[in-house]
């Protein structure tokens, strides 16, 4: 998956009667090498287009490949297909209140058969988002920003090739932004994984490699 590309995506959301275009003719490729900034104002599609990129949507229209190829078809497929090779980080967070820090980053692979050490794994990520101490804390024991570090450790766990990150420092005062943002771009280049890092915040997204700016359901510029 060393590429995902989007061709001529559109998706539409009917309601009452009138139906609502959140992507119109997206064309748009994305380098696993890359760091990509997406930009754009609210309602502008940013959202709906990483749930489809993520496949936890289905356009109405045009296609999505990975690596050249396409997603699965089959529900339990997909849902595999997901857990191995996307990672998920959103503005909220979405920890689950009543488990640990460490039980967060186990729980995409709790109930899964995996062939390596969960614990050791998620202890060695907590680790790494400097979080190593707050193993047996619980989210509301832990600052917004301890919360999305927890976040970023969790969508670690299965290394996935992606990173799709929804407004991840859209929370954040802008310091503790940036430190959220300094780590992904060092998560990046340790881990070797595609980032697609949707935010509102224009210096942030002038340091990515690549920026996608969409407007009205349509990328104006790459
Ligand atoms: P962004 O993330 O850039 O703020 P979104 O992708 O959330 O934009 O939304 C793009 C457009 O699609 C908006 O007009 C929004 O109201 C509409 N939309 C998104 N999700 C839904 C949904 N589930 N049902 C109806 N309309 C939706
Ligand atoms: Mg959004």
């Amino acid at each position: 998956m060393q590429s995902i590309t989007c061709e001529n995506l559109t998706k539409s959301f009917k309601g009452d009667g009138v139906e609502t275009f959140a992507l119109q003719n997206i064309h748009v490729t994305f380098q696993q090498s890359d760091f990509t900034a997406m930009i754009g104002p609210s309602g502008s599609g940013k959202s709906t287009l990483l749930s489809i990129i993520g496949t936890l949507d289905e356009p109405s229209n045009g296609k999505v490949l990975y690596g050249g190829e396409h997603s699965p078809r089959k529900s339990n497929a997909v849902a595999n297909f997901r857990f191995e090779h996307i990672g998920f980080i959103f503005q909220q967070y979405h920890l689950l209140p009543t488990l640990t820090a460490l039980e967060n980053v186990l729980s995409p692979v709790m109930t899964r058969k995996v062939d390596y050490d969960k614990t050791a794994r998620a202890k060695e990520l907590l680790d790494r988002v400097g979080l190593a101490e707050k193993a047996g804390s619980l989210p509301s024991q832990l600052s917004g920003g301890q919360q999305q570090r927890v976040a970023i450790a969790r969508a670690l766990i299965q290394e996935p090739d992606w990173l799709l990150a929804d407004e991840p420092t859209g929370n954040l005062d802008s310091e503790t932004g940036e430190m959220v943002f300094q780590l992904l771009q060092e998560i990046h280049r340790e881990k070797g994984c595609g980032v697609l890092f949707v935010t509102h915040d224009e210096t942030l997204a002038e340091r990515a490699d690549q920026v996608v700016r969409m407007v009205d359901g349509k990328i104006v510029s790459e």
